[in-house]
């Protein structure tokens, strides 16, 4: 079989910039790829026909943001914070001490675990991190097995700094030694610039010799507090600036000048009972707003995209098509990708079939698996 027509589709998401939502719409699918789009009585022949019955048809979720490689289980650390302690940077030590003790074969097992529960779920392209490891050995191993999974892998040593160790001598080992035996297994470097983490000089160390040594920058910042996350994002031309909860005018403008896109993560403040991020005030200064699961095991335990669309809508302000926007177009500005996100002629065709006529019930129907991953 060469090529694929998908036809009777109610809703069709493109994000095509004349026609970025059609009705009574069909595509075709060769080799991988979307060839043609329109309208459904318009269609071409082709080898073979899928009639999806009128359900909506949307680009498969992007997760810009994960943190797959680990071991342990916090659910204790949930059920008290649920009972009123609150979130601090420093439990992620209870992951690193876990994953620093499990096998390579155990974190590939877990790592594919929670793919197949994310691609289940219509994600279609997944960044993961390393980050639980903080010696050259765990976070070397643990960017070689998330590249098992993805392309889009991330080298974050500097996610917290180990027990025991002076924070200037662990930014020295996380830009030279420890970069050099992860670089060959990452896209990007990224950095926990937070109080009780990284400061602002030490983010900027990390980011620069990321930056030399072939990755290209992200970064966690403004997620528990103000900081200096966000301009430091600008300074180093990073892609996304992810978390931006606390942000204040000067932020604003930095993200809406410099073109960094603000990744929000709604299911940390889910599980965290913290603030949400204001989504509408980023909207509407014109910034690039992606969102992501932060899938880990501490902060927020989801790996569900259709779950933070409908936080970003009830809790954010942002509306159904927004959220949708920004979970899949939003996700691939991300990670700077133009071959995913949306359904382009030319396009990698990954797309999400609902078992719903709209992309609005995924969040009128919360927690309903209505996003069916497609497979021609
Ligand atoms: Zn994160």
């Amino acid at each position: 079989m060469t090529s694929l027509l998908v036809t009777n589709i109610g809703e069709l998401v493109t994000w095509d910039d004349e026609r970025p939502v059609l009705r009574d719409a069909a595509l075709v699918i060769e080799h991988g790829k979307v060839t043609w789009i329109g309208d459904r009585t318009a269609a071409p022949d082709a080898d073979a026909v899928r009639d999806v019955s009128g359900a909506a048809v949307l680009p498969g979720f992007v997760d810009s943001h994960t943190h797959l490689v680990f071991a342990g289980d916090r659910s204790a650390d949930f059920e008290a914070r649920m009972a009123g302690r609150p979130y601090e940077a420093g439990g992620i030590r209870t992951t690193v001490a876990a994953t620093r003790g499990a096998t390579d074969e155990q974190l590939s097992a877990n790592v594919a675990r929670h793919v197949a529960q994310m691609r289940a779920q219509g994600t279609t392209t997944i960044e993961i991190k390393s980050g639980y490891g903080l010696t050259i050995r765990d976070e070397a191993r643990s960017l070689a097995i998330a590249r098992q999974a993805t392309e889009e892998t991330t080298f974050l040593g500097a996610h917290v700094v180990p027990e025991g160790t002076d924070v200037a001598a662990y930014v020295d080992l996380v830009t030279g030694a420890m970069l050099e035996a992860c670089a060959p297994f990452a896209r990007w470097i990224d950095v926990f610039c937070e109080e009780g983490a990284f400061g602002a000089d030490e983010a900027r160390a990390v980011l620069e010799a990321g930056t030399a040594a072939g990755l290209e920058p992200r970064i966690h910042a403004n997620q528990l507090g103000p900081g200096p996350g966000v301009q430091v994002a600008a300074e180093v031309g990073a892609a996304s600036a992810d978390h931006c909860t606390f942000l204040d005018d000067a932020d604003v403008a930095t993200l809406a000048d410099s073109g960094v896109v603000a990744g929000l993560l709604p299911g940390v403040e889910f599980s965290t009972r913290s603030p949400y991020p204001d989504a509408r005030r980023l909207i509407d200064a014109g910034i690039t707003v992606a969102l992501a699961t932060d899938c880990n095991p501490g902060s927020s335990f989801t790996s569900s995209m259709p779950f933070c669309i409908a936080l970003a809508v009830r809790e954010m302000g942002m509306t159904p098509l927004e959220a949708l926007w920004s979970a899949t177009r939003g996700g691939a500005f991300s990670l700077r990708r133009d071959d995913v996100g949306h359904l382009a002629v030319g396009a990698k065709a990954d797309l999400v079939v609902l078992d719903a006529p709209s992309h609005v019930h995924l969040s009128y129907r919360p927690g309903v698996p209505l996003a069916v991953p497609f497979r021609s």
